[in-house]
């Protein structure tokens, strides 16, 4: 059985569940789209009363949900609680400003008048990952609930505990039934299922195949996608950077979520003039963190997601190290039982190195040392990634002037780049399309129905 929960504090499995049958699924696609026919007729304050339901059934039960996201996939459990509350104000954030952002647009045309109504387009499909359990789905579901479409979630088969438990909180909160539906189903059979014509519009998360599979698909038989996928994001330290804050934030730039965001600061490009005081600094914080059981509220740094994660990234390291790169911190797994890996900092990186184009996922740095400013963003932009970064400076202007250079869908002056309700998230290039979150990511799943009126 592929969908099971397996604890990656100890590599050993807990509960497996069984796959659901194509009869099930179909059923499930006809629920969902029944509910569609009633839930779109519903009125705007009907949705949001039922998300702040949801939200504040997450808020109750935090406790026992963040565990579930720590026990599959491995979350320290202060940063899962954390994970629990940012879905919640999510939720929230749709019910509030849900209705005001779908509101007609009224055109002034050159003959007669005319509005743009949005409205919903159907069942939607959401394919999601394990390092957010909770975040991915309330980004992709809260504001298309809003919108009046339904959903139909497939999760990542690691986390079939967290995905059970959602769809009991929209049970809870007395959802109708169909409108939201978790899927037990393997990522392998996901792609047919967006052929099915009652499935209107596919949001992903995840890796670049798993996006490019499902895209394909999607294109084929005409539909929407939304793609976020991976990141190779850099944070930049300028000579003017406030040297003590900005090493904080490099820790958890890199280390949040045990280092498995696809927005975690993953290279680090200081300029000359300040590299060797960021370089030792840096790595005396990621020396100092505390490894250990992600359920224990003290550790820092828990182990990846699941083994064969870990074994993956321990071999892009090692492959970096055989082809030149140089480690400064750790680069092996840790030595103990469980998914884990060393903090580790890789430097001496060029082009032909793994590590200087792959996606490390995990707690592993890349450190350059650059010249200046020009050099840190040409270095920023030779990635085939365009999601995130950051830049560190104390001369706003400035770090306005390089954010406007970098490649990507976000850049952040000071902070790790980072999510919150009412800030659009997405990227650029094999990073994939559109936009979650705020106004935009409620605007992605909806027919702008021009009205005109002779
Ligand atoms: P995947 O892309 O394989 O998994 C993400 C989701 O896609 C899961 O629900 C998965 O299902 C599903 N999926 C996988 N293959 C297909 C497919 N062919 N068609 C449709 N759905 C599919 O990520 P992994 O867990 O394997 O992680 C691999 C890498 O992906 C990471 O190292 C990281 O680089 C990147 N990643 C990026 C994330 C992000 O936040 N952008 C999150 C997770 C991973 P199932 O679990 O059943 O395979």
């Amino acid at each position: 059985m592929s969908i099971k929960t397996v604890n990656p504090n100890t590599n050993k499995t807990v509960k497996s569940f069984e796959e659901m049958s194509e009869k099930v699924i179909d059923a499930k696609v006809a629920k969902a789209q029944g509910a569609f026919t009633e839930w779109k007729e519903s009125s705007y304050q009907q949705r949001a009363d039922l998300l702040h339901k949801v939200a504040t059934l997450m808020r109750t039960k935090k406790s026992v949900l963040a565990k579930t996201i720590t026990l599959e996939m491995g979350k320290v459990i202060t940063q899962a609680e954390g994970e629990i509350d940012l879905s919640a104000n999510i939720f929230d954030y749709y019910a509030d400003h849900g209705e005001a952002f779908l509101a007609d647009k009224v055109l002034d045309p050159e003959y007669g008048s005319a509005i743009i109504r949005n409205s919903p387009i159907g069942v939607l499909l959401g394919v999601m990952p394990w390092n957010f359990p909770f975040y991915q789905m309330a980004r992709f579901a809260a504001p298309n609930i809003m919108v009046g479409n339904t959903i139909l979630l497939k999760h990542a088969s690691i986390v079939p505990q967290c995905a059970a438990a959602i769809e009991e909180l929209f049970e809870e909160a007395a959802a109708p039934k169909g409108l939201y539906t978790n899927l037990f189903i393997s990522g392998k059979r996901t792609s047919a299922l967006v052929s099915d014509k009652r499935i209107k519009g596919v949001s992903l998360t995840g890796s670049e195949e798993a996006g490019a599979s499902v895209a394909a698909e999607a294109g084929k038989h005409l539909k929407k996608v939304v793609l976020e996928l991976g990141g190779n994001d850099v944070f930049i330290i300028l000579e003017d950077a406030d040297m003590d804050k900005t090493v904080e934030w490099a820790v958890v730039g890199r280390m949040n979520n045990n280092g498995q965001c696809c927005v975690a600061s993953k290279r680090f490009i200081a300029v000359e003039a300040i590299a060797d005081e960021f370089i030792q600094k840096f790595k005396e914080a990621l020396s100092k963190m505390k490894v250990g059981d992600p359920m224990d509220p003290a550790t820092e740094l828990g182990p990846l997601s699941s083994e064969e994660a870990a074994v993956h990234l321990a071999d892009q390291v090692k492959r970096s190290v055989d082809q030149g790169a140089k480690v400064l911190l750790g680069g092996k797994r840790a030595d103990r039982e469980g998914a884990f890996m060393e903090p580790t900092i890789l430097t001496n990186l060029k082009p032909g190195i793994a590590a200087y184009r792959e996606e490390l996922f995990g707690p592993v740095a890349t450190f350059y040392v650059v010249k200046d400013e020009q050099a840190a963003i040409d270095l920023a932009n030779d990635s085939d990634f365009g999601l995130g970064g950051s830049v560190f400076t104390q001369d706003i202007e400035r770090g306005k002037r390089v954010a406007n250079q970098i490649d990507t869908g976000m850049v952040f002056i000071n902070h790790p780049t980072w999510t919150q309700a009412d800030l659009p998230f997405g990227g650029t290039k094999n990073s994939g399309f559109g936009r979650e979150l705020s106004e935009l990511g409620i605007k992605e799943f909806v027919n702008k129905k021009l009205i005109r009126v002779s």
